[in-house]
């Protein structure tokens, strides 16, 4: 029998028939597009899960970040981390603006805000914070920063859909947050996503930008983009959202499986936990050290031989992109270092945990420090 290949994540899906049932409304209304029932079905759920109190949605998480940054009429320099997925980078760069590469903190791998302020400059006009992994910056020192400086913030959210600190839902964080609802992330539309902001001026704005800039069929406010989230996209997100707790109930307890027997395992560093954090458990990030005895890329290459497929999530680094090899450079050392030991194991809810036993055999049998 072949073996069964392990990959990173598993596309979350409602049963068949709730998704049927909740699409065939379409086929009476003809309604496909542009603001339908569903659309607007799902705009109120997520209202209320965030507890935001603006909601746009649209067809993409990277589109979104390109439409919020618009959305703030900026101009000049944009701090932000260089350890994230390139859509966050690209979205600054795709507005005009220029990225300035602020390094990362080594335990949970937010952007490091004690090294803000020396990036600042009478150019810089934003922060654009990445809550990587599901680990929440330091929102705190960033909103002083930003104050102080009278910066815009927005954070790309797309790890830290349903995450609380505190009292707080994430979403509340900065001047908007932005959350993909693509098919790999812990809650998904197929492509999607969501832009939450408190600030109501904003609303015509954002929907506009989204919709070619149109107001109404006389005016033409922006020079938009199409980005608009669609009644089939809703509709699995409607569906996703029924099964979601769930869903991150069963990620939280293989999340801790995987804690509990990789605990001990010499030089393999666990991402921090803090217990203000509620997580949505979505990605198992490992850090590979020096005593570990043996790289990150040769232990992918054993986990390949027994078919399992993590991956490198984030490397390499943005900066260090062919695309942007003709940018300003900026030294960001510790982001550096942990993208070229950063493995993502494969977590997803219904992952057998005999195989996460089985990946934490290999992990320990590779590491020459635990062969005492
Ligand atoms: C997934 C992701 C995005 C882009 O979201 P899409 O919905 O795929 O467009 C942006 N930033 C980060 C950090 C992501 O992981």
């Amino acid at each position: 029998m072949k073996k069964e290949q392990i990959l990173v994540t598993k596309s979350l899906l409602p049963s068949y028939e709730r998704y049927c049932k909740m699409i065939q409304e379409i086929w009476n209304t003809h309604w496909l597009t542009n603001g339908g029932k569903l659309h607007e079905s799902l705009r109120e759920e997520l209202k209320h899960r965030c507890s935001s109190e603006c909601i746009s949605l649209f067809t993409n998480g990277h589109l979104a970040l390109e439409t919020a940054l618009a959305s703030m009429d900026l101009k000049g320099e944009v701090i932000t981390t260089p350890f994230t997925f390139a859509s966050t980078t690209h979205a600054i760069v795709r507005n005009g603006l220029k990225p300035v590469f602020c390094d990362i903190n080594p335990v949970d791998y937010t952007i490091d805000a004690d090294k803000i302020e020396a990036l600042i400059t009478d150019q810089t006009c934003a922060i654009v914070p990445v809550h990587v992994y599901g680990n929440i910056c330091d929102v705190e020192k960033i909103e002083k920063i930003a104050k102080k400086h009278h910066l815009k913030v927005i954070y790309d959210a797309a790890h830290a859909f349903n995450e609380k600190l505190g009292d707080e839902n994430v979403a509340n964080f900065g001047d908007i947050s932005m959350f993909s609802f693509h098919a790999t992330k812990v809650f998904n539309t197929i492509e999607g996503g969501a832009l939450c902001y408190h600030d109501k001026s904003l609303i015509s704005k954002i929907e506009e930008l989204k919709n070619f800039g149109i107001k109404d069929p006389d005016t033409v406010d922006y020079i938009g983009g199409n980005a608009k989230m669609n009644e089939f996209q809703a509709a699995m997100g409607l569906c996703n959202l029924e099964i979601l707790d769930s869903q991150i109930e069963a990620r939280k307890k293989l999340y801790f499986y995987y804690r509990k027997l990789l605990a001990d395992v010499k030089g393999v560093q666990l991402n921090k936990l803090y217990d203000y954090i509620t997580y949505n458990y979505s990605y198992f990030p490992i850090v590979i050290q020096d005593e570990y005895g043996m790289s990150r890329d040769e232990l992918i290459e054993k986990l390949n031989e027994s078919n399992i497929f993590p991956r490198k999530y984030f490397y390499p680094l943005v900066s260090e992109m062919d695309c942007y090899k003709n940018f300003e450079k900026y030294d960001t050392p510790i982001a550096l270092d942990i993208s070229k030991r950063v493995l993502t194991l494969p977590l997803y809810p219904d992952l057998r945990k005999r195989k996460i036993k089985e990946i934490c055999e290999i992990i320990k049998n590779c590491g020459g420090g635990n062969k005492l």
